[in-house]
C-alpha cells in the first residue's frame, strides 16, 4: 500500500495538521491501493499564507526566469514520464498503454504549448496607433486556487499550474481526492525543477473541506475549477463573498451530427471517441444524432463498434478500456442505463451489469442507446460513462435544434463531407468548441465552453490569459521607453 500523507507547502513536504487518512481506491480490483490525508482549514491557510509570501517576488521574476523554472518541469516529467502512466492508469483505471500514449503525454504537450504562447506573449503593449500615451500591462492576478477532477489529471493539472506559474501566479493546487497520486508526483517534479518555495503548493482534500476552504478565501484572488457542473455552482456561489475570479470548465453532452454523406467510418470512429476513456470525457460525443436515410446503418454500426470493444484490466497491456473511476459512478452509470431502459430507449448494445468475466472492479459494458427521444433522462443529463445515446433527425435545421436543445455546450461533432454544410453547421452551435470530420484541435486552440459547460478557455494563449489582469495607462511617456 502506498502512503502519501503529505502535504507539498513552502518548498517542502509538510504532515497534515490534523490526520484524516483517506484510501484510494484502483478501479480494477475495488481494493484501497494508496493512502493519503485529506487537509484541514490549518493546511489550507498554511498553503495559502506561503503562496502570499511568495508572490511578489515570483511576479517580479523576469519572465525568461519563470519559463525556464517551467521548462525544468518538463525535464524532470521526461525523467519519469513512466512513473506518471502508472500512477494515473493506478489511481483512475485508464488502461497502462493507453495512459502511456494519451494520459500522460498531455502534461508535455500542453506544456510546450504554453512555452509557444508565452514566448509570443506581450506583456507590455499599445492600445493602439490613435493613442500614443496609453499603454496595456498584462499582470498576474495573485494567488490562484487550482481545483481539479480525475478523469484525465495530468491534463487539468498541466492546463492550471503551467499558465500560473508562467503568468506569475503563486498557487495552491487541490487535486481530486479519487486520483491524488499522479499529482503528488508532478509535485515532485516541480520541487526538483527548483521552483521558489511557496510559488507551487499542494493540498490534498474533499471538495467541502479544502475546495470550500480556496473557494471562500479571503487571499485568493482565483480559482480555476474543472469537474461537474453541481460543483462550479457551489464554487461560485462560495466565492462570491469574497469577488475573486471564477474559471468553470464543466461538464458536457456534446451532440454529433452524422449526415447521409458522412465518411463511411464516421460512426465506428464516433462510438470509439465515446468510450475513449471509459466515456469518462467531459467533451465525449454523447449524443449522435444521424439524418434519417443513414438511421438503420448507424445504429447498427454502432452497436457492432460497442460490442467489439474489449473492457479490461488497466495494467492489463492492449486498447482495451478499463473500469470506471469508483463504486459511486458505477452505480450512477448502471441506473441511468437503467432509466434509458424504464423510458423506452432501445438497447442495441452493453447494458447492465459488468461484462462477462468480471465480478469486482467497477467494470461497465459499452452500451448503445437507439430511438433515443428529446427529453429521456439519458438524453440530457451527462453520463460520464461509456454509454451513447442515437437518434434520428430529418433536416439540418433539426439536426441544429436538438444539438442546441440542450443545458451544456462544450464540443459538439458535424460529420459530413458537405464543406459549406459542415462551415454553416459549425457557426450555428452553440457550444465552444465543434470538432468537424474527427479533425483535432491544433496546439494552441482554446478548450472551454458555454452555458452550463462553464465558460472558462484553456490553453495556449488564452489559457495563459485566464491567470492575467490588464492594467490600462495612460499619460505614458514613450520617449522614456
Ligand atoms: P467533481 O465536481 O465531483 O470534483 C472535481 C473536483 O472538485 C475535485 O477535486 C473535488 O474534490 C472538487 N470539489 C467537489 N465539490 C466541490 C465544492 N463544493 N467546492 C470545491 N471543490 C469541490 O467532478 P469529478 O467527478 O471529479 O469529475 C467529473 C466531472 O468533471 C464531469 O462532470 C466532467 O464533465 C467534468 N470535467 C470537465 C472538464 C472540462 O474541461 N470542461 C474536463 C474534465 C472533467
Amino acid at each position: 500500500m502506498i502512503e502519501r500523507r503529505e502535504f507539498y507547502i513552502n518548498g517542502t513536504w509538510v504532515a497534515p495538521v490534523t490526520p484524516r487518512d483517506y484510501q484510494v481506491i484502483n478501479p480494477s480490483t475495488a481494493e484501497p491501493c494508496a493512502v493519503i490525508s485529506l487537509g484541514s482549514a490549518a493546511d489550507t491557510n498554511a498553503a495559502v499564507a506561503a503562496a502570499k509570501a511568495a508572490f511578489p517576488a515570483w511576479a517580479a521574476t523576469p519572465p525568461q526566469t519563470r519559463l525556464a523554472y517551467v521548462e525544468a518541469i518538463l525535464v524532470q516529467y521526461h525523467k519519469h514520464e513512466e512513473a506518471m502512466a502508472q500512477a494515473i492508469s493506478l489511481e483512475m483505471g485508464a488502461p497502462i498503454d493507453m495512459s502511456r500514449t494519451d494520459q500522460a503525454p498531455c502534461l508535455p504537450w500542453h506544456l510546450e504549448n504554453f512555452v509557444t504562447a508565452f514566448k509570443e506573449m506581450h506583456w507590455l503593449k499599445p492600445l493602439g496607433v490613435h493613442a500614443p500615451q496609453d499603454r496595456l500591462s498584462y499582470e498576474p492576478i495573485g494567488v490562484v486556487g487550482l481545483i481539479t477532477p480525475w478523469n484525465w489529471p495530468m491534463n487539468q493539472v498541466t492546463l492550471k499550474v503551467i499558465p500560473a506559474l508562467l503568468a506569475g501566479c503563486a498557487c495552491i493546487l487541490k487535486p481530486s481526492e479519487e486520483a491524488p497520486l499522479s499529482s503528488l508526483l508532478f509535485a515532485q517534479f516541480v520541487h526538483d525543477a527548483g521552483v521558489p518555495e511557496g510559488v507551487f503548493n499542494l493540498v490534498n482534500g474533499d471538495g467541502l473541506g479544502v475546495g470550500t476552504q480556496l473557494s471562500t478565501h479571503e487571499d485568493v484572488e482565483m480559482i480555476s475549477f474543472t469537474g461537474s457542473t453541481r460543483a462550479g455552482k457551489a464554487i461560485s456561489v462560495a466565492a462570491a463573498g469574497t469577488l475573486k475570479r471564477v474559471c468553470l470548465e464543466l461538464g458536457g453532452k456534446g451532440a454529433n451530427l452524422v449526415f447521409a454523406d458522412a465518411d463511411e467510418k464516421a460512426v465506428a470512429r464516433s462510438v470509439r471517441l465515446m468510450m475513449n476513456n471509459s466515456g469518462q470525457s467531459c467533451n465525449a460525443p454523447s449524443r449522435m444524432l444521424v439524418e434519417r436515410s443513414a438511421y438503420d446503418r448507424a445504429v447498427e454500426v454502432a452497436a457492432k463498434t460497442a460490442a467489439a470493444i474489449e473492457v479490461g484490466p488497466a495494467d492489463q497491456p492492449g486498447r482495451h478500456i478499463g473500469p470506471v473511476v469508483n463504486e459511486r459512478q458505477y452505480e450512477q452509470i448502471q441506473s441511468y442505463i437503467q432509466k434509458g431502459i424504464d423510458e423506452g430507449a432501445r438497447l442495441v448494445a452493453g447494458g447492465l451489469g459488468r461484462p462477462n468475466g468480471f465480478n469486482c472492479g467497477y467494470y461497465v459494458k459499452p452500451t448503445i442507446f437507439a430511438d433515443v427521444i428529446p427529453g429521456m433522462t439519458i438524453e440530457r443529463e451527462e453520463i460520464f460513462g461509456p454509454v451513447m445515446v442515437i437518434m434520428p433527425f430529418d433536416s439540418e435545421e433539426e439536426a441544429l435544434r436538438l444539438a442546441n436543445d440542450t443545458p451544456y455546450g462544450l464540443t459538439n461533432y458535424v460529420q459530413t463531407n458537405n464543406g459549406a454544410r459542415r462551415n454553416r453547421v459549425a457557426l450555428g452551435l452553440r457550444s465552444g468548441m465543434v470538432q468537424m470530420n474527427m479533425t483535432s484541435r491544433e496546439a494552441g486552440s482554446p478548450f472551454g465552453g458555454v452555458k452550463a459547460s462553464g465558460r472558462a478557455r484553456e490553453g495556449g494563449m488564452f489559457g495563459l490569459e485566464e491567470f492575467l489582469e490588464v492594467k490600462a495607462i495612460s499619460g505614458w511617456d514613450p520617449s522614456s521607453e
